[in-house]
C-alpha cells in the first residue's frame, strides 16, 4: 500500500510517497481502509520536529473509512463497516492499524469526507465548550481564529449553549464566515483586547479560547473578568514563553490551562459521548463543518503547506 511518509524532517517537500507492506492487525487493533484523512497542525508540528518521532515516520491522527481486517479479540465490529476516529497515528495512508476501542459508528447521513473532517477538531470544540469552560446562557466567550477548523466549530457549539460570542479573525471574507457561524461580534486581532473590553462594558469575558497562542496570548489575558479562564488549547502562530503566576494575580486572579485533547477522551464512554454529539450535530444540521480543501493523498505537503500559511478557512482533507 501507498503511504505518505517522511525520511528527514522539514518542509514541505520531504514527503516521499513511499510502498510499505499492509500492516495487519494485532490483538484488539482494526485495519481501516481509509476514504478520507483529516490534516492537524499537529502532523505539521511532528514533519517540523517540533514534536519528536522516529524516523521514517507516516503522520495523520484521524481518519475514516471502513473496517477492512479486524485483530484477535476484537468484538462489537465488522467488516465494511463505516467508522472514524482521532488521536491515533499512521493517517497518511491508504490503511492504516487503529486500537478498536478507538473507533466510532459514522452515521448514514455524515460522509467519510465530513467524518474526518470532525473528528479531531469537533470532539476538541465539544471538550472546550462542555468542560474546559462549561458553557451557558449568561457567559460571554471570547474565540480566537473563528474562521479556522477548531475555532468556527466552537463558535457554532457554544451558541448552541447559549453563550454570548465575541470573536476574532484576520481577514474580512473570514470574519463574514465567523459571523455566519453565529458569533455575535467579530473583530480584527488588531485591538481585540479593547474592543473586547467595550463590548462587554469594562466587565471582561467568562473565558477566552485562544488556539494562536504567542501572538494573542498576553492580549487575551486582558480580556477576562476576574476569575475567568483562559483555555490556550493550540499556537498557530509560535508557542508561547513561559508565564510568571503574579500575572494571572494582578490581571484578576484569572484560571489558565494548557488542555490537550488526549486528556479529554480518557474512556470509551467519553469517546463515544463526544464524537456521538459531535457526529450527530452534523447529520442534523445543527453544526455544519466546512471542507477548505481536499486533496489527493500524494499532495500532503500542499495540504500542510495551505494550513501553516494561514490560507484556510475550515478542514484540509486528504483522499487516498
Ligand atoms: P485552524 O484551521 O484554526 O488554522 C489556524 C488558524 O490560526 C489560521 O487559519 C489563522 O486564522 C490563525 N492564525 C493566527 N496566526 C497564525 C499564524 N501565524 N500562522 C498560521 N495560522 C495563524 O487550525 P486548527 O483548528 O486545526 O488548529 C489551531 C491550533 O489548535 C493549532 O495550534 C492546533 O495544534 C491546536 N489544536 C489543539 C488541540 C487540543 O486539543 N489542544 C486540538 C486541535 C487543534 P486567522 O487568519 O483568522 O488568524
Amino acid at each position: 500500500m501507498r503511504a505518505m511518509r517522511f525520511h528527514e524532517h522539514g518542509g514541505p517537500e520531504v514527503f516521499r510517497a513511499d510502498e510499505v507492506p499492509l500492516p495487519e492487525p494485532g490483538p484488539g487493533q482494526a485495519r481501516v481502509k481509509l476514504e478520507a484523512v483529516g490534516v492537524n497542525f499537529i502532523d505539521i508540528y511532528h514533519r517540523m520536529g517540533t514534536y519528536k518521532v522516529a524516523l521514517p515516520f507516516t503522520p495523520g491522527q484521524e481518519g475514516a473509512g471502513v473496517v477492512d481486517a479486524l485483530g484477535a479479540g476484537v468484538t462489537g465490529l465488522r467488516l465494511g463497516e463505516r467508522v472514524a476516529y482521532a488521536f491515533s497515528g499512521g493517517a497518511y495512508a491508504e490503511y492504516t492499524l487503529v486500537p478498536a476501542d478507538k473507533l466510532v459508528p459514522v452515521p448514514d447521513g455524515v460522509s467519510s469526507a465530513f467524518a474526518a473532517a470532525v473528528m479531531l477538531q469537533g470532539t476538541t470544540a465539544h471538550y472546550l465548550a462542555t468542560d474546559t469552560f462549561a458553557l451557558g446562557p449568561g457567559h460571554t466567550a471570547l474565540i480566537h481564529a473563528a474562521a479556522g477548523g477548531t475555532g468556527n466549530l466552537l463558535v457554532q457549539m457554544a451558541k448552541l449553549r447559549g453563550a454570548r460570542v465575541i470573536a476574532t479573525a484576520s481577514t474580512e471574507a473570514k470574519r463574514a464566515l465567523a459571523t455566519a457561524a453565529g458569533a455575535d461580534a467579530v473583530l480584527p486581532y488588531e485591538d481585540f483586547d479593547t474592543a473586547t473590553r467595550a463590548l462587554t462594558l469594562g466587565a471582561g469575558v467568562d473565558v477566552v479560547y485562544d488556539s494562536v497562542g504567542r501572538d494573542t496570548f498576553d492580549r487575551s489575558l486582558n480580556c477576562l473578568r476576574p476569575r475567568g479562564v483562559l483555555a490556550l488549547f493550540g499556537h498557530a502562530s509560535g508557542t508561547v514563553s513561559p508565564v510568571d503566576p503574579l500575572t494571572l494575580m494582578s490581571k484578576g486572579s484569572l484560571y489558565l490551562t494548557r488542555p490537550t485533547l488526549g486528556n479529554y477522551l480518557q474512556t470509551r464512554e467519553e469517546l463515544l459521548r463526544r464524537a456521538g454529539d459531535v457526529l450527530g450535530w452534523l447529520g442534523s444540521g445543527a453544526v455544519k463543518a466546512r471542507i477548505d480543501r481536499s486533496l489527493p493523498l500524494s499532495e500532503a505537503g500542499a495540504a500542510q503547506a495551505a494550513l501553516a500559511g494561514r490560507a484556510t478557512t475550515g478542514k484540509v482533507v486528504l483522499i487516498p
